[in-house]
């Protein structure tokens, strides 16, 4: 938009790092935005449809994108394909998983993210793939904290990871999850992205705990705009993200157009709710859409 002509618009972005993005070193207060993608499952019309909704994101100039990975690198070439070119046009995180991982093999991977033009990984362990339900098991790097010890070894790139405002379901409370937020924040992790969540006090609990226990990195709410509602109820189960019962009830109720509007509403509000606590942006999960992403970004305000 016209109030922030030209300083958005450089081949890759004018930020270097997420940090930077968050105004860490700078002090700057405006809430970031950034978009996340994954990588198409193989058919031309999948990928076709990544491109276009990368190309209208980045119309609204966000700050950095982000790359999902398969866990246990299923995808590994497609994943790194598209943070290469995403790279070259805007700063790229690729999210990376270690489970079932060699520390060589996954090594290598963080290597060719480097070379990929990739400036932030983020570090994740992921969960066993159906395929190998015993992969935490036989794999030689058990945990994201041992991931983002290899990252800082292998690499100069920034480190980000995974939080979870809803508990993550293999923890017994929330005081576990930020006490090993806070274990990877002391081993170089300077930023956390979250799982989705749908109320903003789950995000505000979340970084009060991880205050307590000393992890006071950024933490960036991941938001899910509610287009699709019965897409998003599905993601959220699988999460294990509640859907508070009265947008439920709601979203039940109503036409599939009804269902919508408002899930779109909520989302925006959301979005709004979590700028005015204070969250240092907005990670939108696109599903490689633009449509939903573009009216949550523009409703809380964060689109140039
Ligand atoms: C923003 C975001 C992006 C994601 N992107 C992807 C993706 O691209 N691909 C993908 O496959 N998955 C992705 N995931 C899902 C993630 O891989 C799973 O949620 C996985 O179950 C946990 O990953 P983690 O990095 O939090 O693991 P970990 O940090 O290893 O945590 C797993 C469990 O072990 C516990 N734990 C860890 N370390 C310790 C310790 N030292 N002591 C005691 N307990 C410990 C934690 O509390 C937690 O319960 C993403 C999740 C988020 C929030």
């Amino acid at each position: 938009m016209a109030d922030f002509p030209l300083l958005r618009k450089t081949a890759a972005g004018p930020f270097e790092t997420v940090s930077e993005a968050l105004g860490v070193r700078s002090g700057k207060r405006e809430p970031s935005l950034s978009f996340e993608f994954f990588p198409p499952r193989d058919e031309a019309e999948a990928a076709d449809q990544l491109w276009r909704s990368f190309d209208a994101l980045m119309e609204v100039s966000p700050d950095f994108v982000s790359v999902t990975y398969g866990a246990g690198g299923s995808n590994r070439e497609t994943s790194l394909g598209v943070v290469e070119r995403m790279a070259k046009e805007i700063m790229t995180i690729g999210h990376l998983t270690c489970v079932g991982g060699s520390r060589a093999s996954t090594a290598e991977t963080i290597n060719r993210f480097e070379d990929a033009g990739v400036h932030s990984i983020l570090a994740l362990r992921g969960d066993p793939p159906k395929d190998n339900p015993g992969a935490l098991q036989t794999g030689e790097l058990r945990s994201a904290l041992e991931l983002v010890h290899l990252v800082h070894q292998t690499s100069n790139l920034e480190v980000g990871v995974a939080a979870f405002p809803e508990v993550h379901p293999e923890s017994p409370h929330m005081e576990h999850d930020s006490m090993v937020l806070e274990m990877k924040q002391a081993a170089g992790a300077s930023y956390a992205m979250t799982q989705l969540f749908f109320t903003v006090e789950a995000y505000t609990d979340l970084v009060a705990s991880a205050k307590v226990a000393g992890a006071t990195m950024p933490i960036i709410p991941g938001l899910m705009p509610v287009g699709n509602a019965a897409k998003v109820v599905r993601m959220a189960e699988m999460s294990g993200a509640a859907i508070p019962a009265e947008l439920m009830k709601k979203l039940e109720n109503a036409s599939d157009a009804e269902a919508r509007i408002i899930g779109m509403d909520y989302s925006i509000q959301l979005a709004r709710d979590l700028i005015d606590a204070g969250a240092p942006g907005l990670h939108i999960f696109s599903l490689n859409l633009s449509k939903a992403a573009l009216e949550v970004a523009r409703g809380a305000g964060l689109c140039r």
